[in-house]
């Protein structure tokens, strides 16, 4: 024992030398005085966010196929627009595409999540390979609906963006000159349809709630009988992240969105974000995407991810913000999600 035990004891700060403060551990810093001279903020985590059921499943057969038929397993598209996920499944096996045509006879072969217009699973069948249709329940409902209503006799107006792989999927389950595409409520003035007494709607499953809904007042007005989807097509996954956006966007001084810049769905989340309210609300696709500068010194952030970026890449964001704030975390939450779609019968069965 050091001969100034008793002094310590009475006044430790006093006599322990500076080296000795440097080095008390995080245990002994704990207690009633400040751990950190870090600003203080609230980091708010919407819930839900991140994966939908449709893109766990995508991911799943991508992940069954490579167990089950063992490398390389090829993959139209993107299986889901995140580089991360596709990293990692590029890691195990898979090798992304963008033409069947890329693509041997004797591997198999996986549709994305976003569905594909029929020739490309035509053209698999004639081919006689094995293949895989990861497209979303949710986007395959909007393509059967779009055949019940050709069917009828209806042309199709399409609510989407020009060149996204759902839209070119959806439209291509129809044959040329029966889908016209309307991607914002000016576009309707200027469309020229057979008939306008024959007309239906479908939408891209992933687009903006409240701007839809404006498109389709602009059909309804321009096209008294144009008929709509009997149940809303776009998906129960894009509602709620955009609902749990709208409750957090007016608390935040700055909102971050984890997701891709080709992910509609998360670049719906940040248009959503500034309209409800924070003028700061970016796409990150991982931490190191966060510019500090431009966040300056907030006191609240909001922080959400689309349907197709995976936990892990929220961590990433929170542990960043924690090296920099003294970061309390709080969650807006506004539905609990239990949907989840089953993985096609061949990945079931035993090989
Ligand atoms: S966002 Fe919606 S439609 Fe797209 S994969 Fe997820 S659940 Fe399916």
């Amino acid at each position: 024992m050091c001969a100034n035990a008793r002094l310590c004891r009475t006044n430790p700060d006093r006599l322990r030398p500076p080296l000795a403060r440097l080095s008390l551990s995080a245990s002994e810093l704990k207690g009633p005085q400040p751990v950190t001279d870090k600003p203080r903020l609230t980091l708010y985590l919407a819930a839900p966010r991140g994966f939908c059921a449709g893109v766990d499943r995508a991911i799943k057969i991508v992940e069954m196929a490579l167990q089950k038929w063992g490398p390389p397993v090829y993959v139209r598209h993107e299986i889901v627009h995140n580089a991360y996920v596709v990293d990692g499944l590029r890691k195990k096996g898979a090798v992304f595409v963008e033409e069947l045509d890329e693509c041997p006879d004797d591997r198999p072969v996986i549709f994305s999540a976003h569905g594909e217009p029929k020739a490309v699973p035509a053209e698999a069948a004639r081919r006689d390979m094995l293949f895989v249709d990861a497209t979303c329940p949710l986007v395959s409902k909007v393509h059967i609906e779009a055949e019940r209503h050709h069917a009828n006799g209806l042309q199709m107006v399409m609510i989407g963006h020009q060149g996204h792989p759902e839209t070119v999927g959806t439209m291509g389950q129809l044959p040329e000159g029966e889908v016209i595409l309307v991607e914002t409520a000016g576009d309707v003035a200027g469309i020229t349809p057979r008939d306008p007494e024959k007309l239906a709607y479908i939408t891209q499953t992933t687009l903006s709630v409240d701007d839809t809904a404006g498109i389709v007042a602009a059909l309804q007005a321009r096209f008294p009988a144009i008929v709509g989807p009997h149940k809303e097509d776009i998906c129960y996954a894009t509602t709620n992240r955009q609902e749990a956006v709208k409750a957090m966007a007016p608390r935040v001084d700055a909102m971050l969105v984890i997701g891709a810049p080709n992910s509609s769905n998360s670049r719906r989340l940040v248009e959503v974000g500034r309209s409800a309210g924070c003028s700061y609300a970016q796409l990150v696709q991982r931490a190191t995407d966060i510019d500090w500068r431009a966040l300056g010194s907030i006191g609240s952030v909001g922080v959400t991810a689309g349907a197709s970026a995976p936990e892990v890449l929220v961590n990433e964001v929170i542990d960043a913000f924690r090296a920099r704030f003294d970061v309390t975390v709080e969650t807006v939450e506004t539905a609990v999600e239990a949907v989840e779609f089953k993985v096609p019968r061949v990945l079931r069965e035993p090989a």
